[in-house]
């Protein structure tokens, strides 16, 4: 068992409900970083001592300074001269180290009760309220600003996620969901979906084959969870096949054999796989996208192109050209309504993304063949090559000097052809022995050989 979690169960069983251990660990946490021999950094340099050495040297008894040093210490960094006292004592009753975890956690829960905040730390309602009864009425640093509420609600949160069994209850039902979904979800989605959030809106089966995409802006920067709830909401009428938020997680709502409600016209996404981007700048950015939601965006299109059997993605940015698949394949949302979708930032980058999608498509096609079978495949076209320049007709300015070579018996053929011809392959490639033995009979010719 790790610290974090001996100090969750020790709380725990002093009666503390779980929101109050998650907000109490959240300020021990910015406090010590949950270590109890945590001496405050900037006295390290100006004591000379280490964490370690420091607690080293008060348990010997050779520094004699720590109640009034006002140097933090500890779990709650404790700093006032009489709580460092009373902390000194409690470890000499205990005959513990002063670096005690368990005997400063006993310190700790005394002190919280004599406060009066232990018994509300049992009844706090949520990880922030405890967090902020814990910093503005016991640690109650310099900085007790909103900031430093939600730093510290924050760290509260991690803990509560990590050891709440209800929340870690939560959370394995959500996965479990999740999972669930996923395997409700025909095969024939992207399995590059990292949750999968059916949504009911939607027409049911498209009436027209895959040939299209349509890349949309949120106008907002939902989570792909977020966006898949709101997608939940029937009276909202709007759905798409995917969403990519600004972690780059990418959301199944609608299945790809079903026509989403998304880009305002019922041909468009009967043929186009429709794809939600989350935002991380607002209009004044033209609705700007994370580089990850970027990246993701890409290898979704390459999964969707290579699965639907769209060779490329072709773009002209020309709203004549719709339904013209030949000539463009990707449509936005502003030629089917008055919206600025999928804002300029998405729209100024389509070529790219085409370019991208397509540079990713043509490598794939490259790879899929092993390193023999391209070697074997080029043997095939050598040979294929060879055959066609021996069959190749000599050039006229030749004739004289293959005349004279053939009439010397310098050339002898490389075979006879259906009419009985001799083949002498003028135009094919030479090796090295045949170069010697032309010579060698050139120079039998002129009898020194
Ligand atoms: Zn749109």
């Amino acid at each position: 068992m790790n610290a974090d979690e001996k100090i969750w169960r020790y709380l725990k069983s002093a009666g503390l409900n779980d929101f109050g251990v998650a907000g109490l660990m959240g300020n021990l946490f910015a406090e010590s970083g949950l270590n109890p021999k945590s001496l405050q950094n900037t006295f390290e340099r100006s004591l000379g001592y280490t964490d370690d050495t420091y607690t080293q040297a008060v348990d010997k008894g050779t520094y004699k300074n720590f109640i009034y040093d006002k140097a933090g210490y500890g779990l709650a960094q404790w700093t006032y001269w009489s709580r460092k006292r009373d902390l000194y004592n409690f470890a000499r009753k205990r005959g513990t180290s002063i670096g005690d975890l368990t005997m400063q956690m006993e310190y700790l829960l005394g002190e919280l009760r004599a406060y009066g905040l232990a018994t509300k730390l049992t009844n706090a309602k949520s990880v922030r309220e405890a967090s902020d009864l814990i910093l503005l009425q016991f640690e109650k640093p310099r900085d007790q600003s909103d900031a430093v509420q939600r730093k510290r609600a924050s760290y509260g949160q991690q803990y509560y996620d990590k050891y709440s069994a209800e929340a870690v209850a939560a959370k394995n039902a959500a996965e479990q969901k999740v999972a669930e979904q996923k395997a409700a979800a025909s095969g024939e989605n992207s399995a590059l979906a990292d949750v999968v959030i059916l949504s009911p809106n939607h027409s049911g089966k498209r009436t027209h084959i895959i040939d299209t995409v349509s890349i949309h802006c949120m106008a907002g920067n939902l989570s792909v969870e977020r966006c898949g709830q709101l997608f939940q909401n029937k009276s909202m009428r709007a759905s798409s096949n995917y969403g990519i938020d600004s972690d780059g997680r990418i959301g199944l709502y609608v299945e790809e054999a079903n026509r989403s409600w998304c880009t305002s016209s019922s041909s468009n996404d009967n043929r186009a796989i429709t794809i939600e981007v989350a935002n991380d700048g607002g209009a004044e950015t033209g609705w700007h996208v994370s580089d990850k939601a970027y990246r993701s965006l890409i290898s979704l299109l390459v999964d969707i192109c290579q699965r639907n059997h769209i060779p490329k993605l072709l773009w002209q940015g020309d709203k004549s050209l719709i339904g013209q698949t030949n000539k463009q394949n990707m449509t936005v949302h502003r030629w089917f309504a008055n919206k600025a979708c999928p804002g300029a930032y998405l729209y100024s980058l389509h070529p790219k993304i085409a370019a991208d999608v397509n540079a990713r498509l043509e490598a794939k096609e490259d790879e899929e063949m092993s390193y023999e079978q391209s070697y074997e495949q080029w043997k095939e076209y050598m040979e294929m090559y060879r055959k066609e320049l021996q069959g190749g007709l000599p050039a006229a300015w030749s004739k004289d000097a293959r005349d004279w070579a053939v009439g010397i018996g310098m050339f002898n053929g490389v075979g006879k052809d259906e009419d009985g011809n001799t083949m002498y392959a003028w135009r094919d490639t030479t090796t090295r022995e045949q170069i010697a033995s032309l010579f060698y009979r050139f120079a039998r010719w002129l009898g020194k050989a």
